[in-house]
């Protein structure tokens, strides 16, 4: 009989779609998925409005030029060096597909973001777990991280701001893991699609420190808050770009092309007129409303450096329960480990919505703690 490959067991629905299916069905507020409530700046979505009907047939799968351009300029790359995706998704999986195959490992940290493991696997590698240490805050165990690397592993991959914890990685740290990558030949991928959502310093851009092992993730619609437009990038090493835009063009062939002239022509505006600071800024003051409700509800909370999220710990608590009986929906941390255990309790908040929508939830959780607590 004709069957589907196995692979399609990696089919399951993430838990970002169901826990944003579930809060939908039950009318719960969504601090589950990191998208944001807010919609994208108008200067985003008149270049838009402009871009559709005179920029709409196919682009080189490697990108539009003047987007590549732009991406260029915005990160002091070389344009030869930017690929543009569907999104920092499809970024991954691209990479997945040009670096690793059958019998490779790729060192990954735990928690890790969902579509890392799935993409790994459809290119047939194997996934390397290393536990992140959470005492006061969350920290990379680097002498762990070493112990993980064999000879068949290909890359160690990471995000900088980091989702789902929100930590950033020490400019102490990023040297140390760039050593390892150097003293075992390896790819390093930085999935920095948070770059500039950081609360303190900026966050240590990997390639900087090797750009000749270095592929940097990176996405407008994190930056532009238009997480649906699928607008993201890859920055290689010098001289791979060809070969590895070559391979999306078996899938997308290329990413939506008015939408590509939308994030050419937004990209220097929100660097020039300051939108990221206010983004920042905007983030800082939701992360706080967050983080000081939950710590009024007597929770423990572990600030985040970047991001939009933010990890707490709900002894106790359940995340099904939670979106169908308090009516909000929260990631359980679980879902971002694969080998280890979890922290017991943990979730990933995320505050990429609107203050009133922070404020009803931490109202909602504060109702049915009472509830449940005896
Ligand atoms: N990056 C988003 C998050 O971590 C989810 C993206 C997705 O659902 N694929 O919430």
């Amino acid at each position: 009989m004709a069957h589907l490959h196995p692979r399609t067991q990696l089919s399951r629905e993430s838990i970002f779609a169901q826990m944003s299916r579930l809060a939908a069905q039950h009318g719960a507020i969504n601090l589950g998925q990191g998208f944001p409530s807010n919609p994208p700046p108008d200067f985003l979505l008149e270049a838009a409005r402009r871009a559709i009907g005179s920029v709409d047939q196919y682009t080189p799968p490697i990108g539009l030029p003047r987007l590549r351009e732009a991406v260029a300029e915005d990160l002091g790359v070389s344009p030869e060096d930017v690929i543009i995706t569907a999104g920092g998704t499809e970024a991954l999986h691209a990479l997945a597909e040009a670096l690793y195959g059958p019998d490779d490992e790729v060192v990954m940290l735990e928690p890790y973001f969902d579509v890392y493991i799935p993409q790994a696997r459809i290119a047939g590698a194997e996934p390397v777990m290393v536990p992140m240490q959470l005492t006061e805050r969350w920290e990379v165990d680097l002498p762990a991280l070493e112990r993980a690397i064999s000879v068949r592993t290909q890359a160690i991959l990471l995000t900088n701001p980091y989702n789902p914890t929100g930590s950033v990685f020490s400019r102490a740290e990023a040297q140390r893991i760039v050593e390892l990558a150097r003293r075992h030949d390896l790819w390093i991928i930085s999935d920095e699609v948070y770059d500039e959502l950081y609360f303190g310093e900026p966050p240590v851009r990997f390639r900087e420190l090797a750009p000749e092992r270095v592929f940097t993730v990176g996405s407008a619609g994190k930056r532009l808050e238009a997480t649906g437009w699928r607008i993201g990038w890859i920055v290689t090493p010098p001289g791979l770009a060809p070969q590895v835009a070559g391979m999306r063009q078996w899938s997308s062939f290329c990413s939506a092309a008015p939408l590509q002239a939308a994030v050419a022509e937004a990209l220097p505006i929100a660097r020039k007129e300051g939108f990221y600071q206010a983004l920042r800024e905007s983030y800082g003051r939701r992360k706080d409303l967050l983080e000081q409700g939950l710590r009024s509800l007597g929770l423990k909370t572990f600030s985040p450096a970047g991001t939009y999220f933010l990890t707490a710990l709900l002894p106790g608590l359940e995340a099904q329960t939670l979106v169908r009986e308090a009516k909000v929906a929260i990631i359980p941390g679980s879902a971002f480990y694969l080998h280890n255990p979890a922290p017991q309790g943990l979730f990933r908040l995320a505050f990429c919505k609107t203050s009133d929508e922070i404020e009803q939830a931490l109202e909602r959780l504060g109702h049915y703690l009472k509830q449940v607590t005896p």
